[in-house]
Formats: C-alpha cells, sequence, structure tokens
C-alpha cells in the first residue's frame, strides 16, 4: 500500500490519500503522541512520574513542521516541539490511520 499523496492541513493534521483509494487523517497531536521513535517509546515505558510538570512548549498545542520521505517506506515527521526523530513506516501510519474514526 502506498501513499498516492500527502499533505498538511494548516500544520494541525496530516492527510494521506492511499493507493487503495483510502483517505486517513492524522492530528499532528496523535502523531507526536504516537512517535515510534526509540527515546519517546522509553518515555511512554517509563512509570508516570509524580506530578509532572509541562513545559510551555509541551503545553501549547503541537504542529507539524514537515514531512521528509526516508527510502520508499516511511516519513520522518518534525514537530513544533522540536521533536524530529521519528520515523514513521508506511505500514505503522496505515495502523495509526486505522485507529481514527472514519471520516464523514
Ligand atoms: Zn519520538
Amino acid at each position: 500500500m502506498r501513499p498516492e499523496s500527502i499533505s498538511l492541513k494548516q500544520r494541525r493534521e496530516l492527510v494521506i490519500r492511499w493507493s487503495d483509494g483510502q483517505e486517513m487523517r492524522y492530528s499532528a497531536g496523535l502523531l507526536r503522541r504516537e512517535c515510534p521513535c526509540a527515546h519517546c517509546l522509553e518515555r511512554k515505558q517509563a512509570p508516570a512520574e509524580p506530578l509532572p510538570v509541562l513545559q510551555p512548549q509541551e503545553a501549547a498545542p503541537v504542529e507539524i513542521t514537515g514531512v521528509q520521505p526516508v527510502g520508499n517506506y516511511a516519513y520522518n515527521i518534525c514537530f513544533s516541539d522540536g521533536h524530529t526523530t521519528g520515523i514513521y513506516t508506511l505500514e505503522y501510519l496505515r495502523r495509526l490511520g486505522r485507529q481514527e474514526p472514519p471520516p464523514g
């Protein structure tokens, strides 16, 4: 399965149209939360810290600042909080897209 088109809606939402005709939408928040990089996975698995304090850049709504293809199997997505190490494979994006309610 391949993306036929990929676009950003005002940096808040990524829209991918797949080769099977399905259109999937990904909010910036979802992509940031589900970032598959080693750093984020480690952070998710770590026990929650008591009374975490939000940094100002974490409290602001996150935006997508860039999407770069990686080879022909993945995209590197950059966020407004400065995070740029997430590599989202096409397979992972398909899986993530199915977690969102279908459009319309
Ligand atoms: Zn990450």
